[in-house]
């Protein structure tokens, strides 16, 4: 009867509903706690220069860490932090543990040329008074100089307080601090930002590489991209490379740097150094193959 299918549809969609809201506000509940009990755990992904193979940095990229070991993806969480307003804390803590990994290696001699470390902003951020504050805090702890810390932002940023914003990147620019537009070309804002902001360096999503995946391949989107960065005098970072085909496109395209699965994965602290141990007892510039010790 109606009235049944009624109630079994109130069955069926009820308590899942209820179940999801009930995990949901468990999981925003552990977040709130996530740094006081240490569970994040900054990974660092290595950035190529195209043009000589030579290591030129690492994005830092936050991993929730459970009390149960289980590695959680900033994407299934980020965006709940970003709702409980955690995000400030947790950006603002992975900013400074970079920083000081960055610094400990300089120091350790692990790196020699100008390796730099980029890190992501919520675009929260920028609207809180004291993040120019909470910047010049974190160099002068870590003892990290400005010009090895990029920060990576999306266009949002740019379309929601031009103003401030403008503010913000001239004090940044001060301190030779980058500036990098992350998932550029999946945003709905115009172009002309480009043109109006100092952005040092724009990184192309990885959904415009993947299409680039056989010899049949238009990269028309990427050429074009290119093309706009040249004539802004801004450099280009490739996001996701898989293949060497899409290696090869870039390289052909004249794209500046790129970072993928093909020459690693984000990996942990310890992995990052037994690599970069290697690299140097090996007295090496470069890495050809780019093989990394599992
Ligand atoms: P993103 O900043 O665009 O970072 C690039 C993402 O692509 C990373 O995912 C990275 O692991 C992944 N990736 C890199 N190379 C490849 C590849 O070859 N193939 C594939 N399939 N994926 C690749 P991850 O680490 O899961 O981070 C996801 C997003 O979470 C980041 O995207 C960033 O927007 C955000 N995020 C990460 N850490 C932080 C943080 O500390 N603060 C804030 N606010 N956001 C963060
Ligand atoms: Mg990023
Ligand atoms: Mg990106
Ligand atoms: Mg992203």
């Amino acid at each position: 009867s109606a009235k049944n299918r009624g109630k079994a549809r109130y069955e069926i969609f009820s308590p899942a509903m209820h179940n999801i809201a009930m995990k949901k506000l468990a999981l925003e509940n552990q977040l709130k706690r996530v740094i006081s009990k240490k569970e994040l755990v900054v990974y660092y992904q290595p950035i190529v220069a195209l043009k000589n193979n030579l290591l030129v940095g690492f994005e830092a990229l936050v991993r929730w860490q459970t009390s149960e070991q289980k590695l959680i993806s900033p994407q299934d969480f980020i965006p709940l932090a970003e709702n409980i307003g955690i995000i400030i804390d947790i950006d603002l803590w992975v900013l400074r543990e970079a920083c000081l990994q960055l610094r400990f290696w300089q120091e350790q001699g692990l790196i020699n040329n100008p390796l730099s470390v980029a890190v992501n902003l919520s675009t929260k951020q920028f609207s809180q008074p004291d993040f120019i504050e909470n910047i010049d805090n974190i160099l002068a702890e870590t003892g990290l100089e400005g010009q090895y810390l990029k920060l990576e932002i999306t266009e949002n940023v740019l379309i929601e307080n031009a103003e401030l914003t403008r503010e913000i990147f001239k004090q940044l620019q001060q301190r030779e601090i980058q500036i990098c537009l992350d998932d550029f070309g999946t945003g709905y804002s115009s172009l002309s930002y480009l043109q109006n902001f100092p952005i040092n360096k724009i990184k192309i999503d990885r959904s415009f590489i993947s299409q680039m995946d056989d010899n049949d391949s238009n990269p028309a989107i990427v050429r074009a991209m290119m093309m706009i960065a040249n004539e802004l005098n801004i450099e280009v970072i490739a996001e996701g490379i898989e293949t060497l085909t899409q290696l090869e496109f870039l390289h052909l395209l004249g794209c500046h740097y790129v970072q993928g699965y093909w020459f690693s994965p984000p990996q942990n602290r310890e992995k990052i150094e037994l690599w970069l141990e290697s690299f140097s007892q090996n007295n090496l510039q470069n890495c050809n193959n780019w093989l990394l010790p599992s």
